[in-house]
């Protein structure tokens, strides 16, 4: 298998509709380096290259999100870490108040219900020898476990599809996950706030407190939860693109299918994004409901298209701004971008 001879990343970001709940300044310094979309790159948006396996080691044509009302929505100062937009408050205020839950179980975290043990065995344990026991690594930075029960899955699939059929009796216009999804959910946006920032730090924090603590992990302090969906009537597949997130939680929760490959290359810093992978850089990871994927937001990957059959996957972006803040103005290599950690030895 030959390298990568070149691949264009572009940065995924919160829905800008939707934005920046944690972080204004990396919103920011993300999209200053986007080209701006063009009338033409959102017609492209809607048609986009689809990535197959022989185009992935050649040439990856880059998706541009839409960045319409992002000039509202991306704040320069980092002081108002709480500046959802009005547009997403009022949004959110409206949904809250009235969609009705199917599974009100889901809202308040139950860990014996919604792990497996082996999984809670691990994070009661909290030691790196625990999580090693659960943990397989088939490339770099990428840590795989089984996580969540079968009977969870399926309730939270279930509440997401009611939450679709809400909207479309209401009138009501979903918000998407990010830029680069046409279907999909903020789960945070229907009640499940609460219940994924525990996920978050009781379950997510301890293990990358362990395995990432270079690119924040040790210090997570919000996220962004959302539900993706993939298959007929659905996203098809997903770009190339790097997270706005330090740390990635991506569970694929059912149902049948097939294709939906998660396609990483490796981890780069903002200099380096678009440079070529080395060969031991590239994995294909094949989705299995109920086990997660943990990674690091500058983890580069994609999914390529879902050829049959429903997928949908819980993803929960995971974030430090005490992090990002620190490192704002940091010009050294950091020592987790492949290139840079190659460039120094
Ligand atoms: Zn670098």
């Amino acid at each position: 298998m030959s390298a990568i001879k070149k691949i264009k990343i572009e940065y995924e970001e919160d829905n800008p509709n939707a934005s920046s709940s944690s972080n204004p300044g990396r919103g920011l310094m993300v999209s200053s380096m986007m080209h701006p979309p063009k009338q033409e790159d959102t017609k492209e948006d809607i048609k986009p290259h689809i990535p197959k396996h022989e185009d992935t080691k050649e040439d990856i044509k880059p998706h541009i999100p839409k960045q319409e009302d992002t000039k509202d929505d991306i704040k320069p100062h980092i002081e108002n870490l709480s500046c959802e937009s009005e547009r997403e408050q009022e949004y959110k205020q409206r949904v809250m108040s009235n969609y009705q839950p199917m599974h009100r179980e889901l809202y308040e975290m139950n860990p014996p219900t919604f792990f497996v043990p082996s999984f809670l065995s691990a994070i009661h344990d909290n030691t790196r020898e625990g999580f090693k026991r659960i943990i397989t690594e088939p490339s770099p930075g990428i840590l795989t476990f089984q996580m969540l029960k079968p009977e969870f899955c399926k309730m939270l699939m279930d509440e997401f599809k009611n939450f679709e059929k809400w909207a479309g009796e209401t009138g009501t216009r979903i918000m998407h996950p990010t830029t680069m999804y046409k279907y999909g959910a903020i789960l945070d946006h229907f009640g499940l706030e609460k219940m994924l920032g525990r996920l978050m730090e009781d379950f997510i924090l301890p293990m990358s407190t362990v395995f990432f603590p270079e690119v924040g992990g040790a210090m997570l302090d919000s996220h962004h939860g959302f539900i993706v969906e993939y298959g007929a009537g659905a996203d098809v597949y997903l770009d190339f693109h790097v997270d706005d997130s330090e740390v990635t939680l991506n569970v694929c929760l059912g149902e049948q299918f097939s294709g939906g490959e998660l396609f990483f290359r490796g981890v780069r810093c903002v200099k380096h994004v678009n440079v070529e992978s080395e060969l031991d850089e590239i994995f294909d990871y094949s989705q299995v409901p109920g086990r997660a994927v943990l990674h690091r937001g500058r983890h580069r990957h994609c999914a390529v298209s879902t050829t049959s059959g429903h997928r949908v996957n819980m993803l929960l972006w995971c974030k430090s701004s005490v992090f990002r803040e620190m490192t704002k103005d940091e010009q050294n290599s950091p020592s987790w971008c492949g290139i840079c950690r190659r460039e120094q030895n």
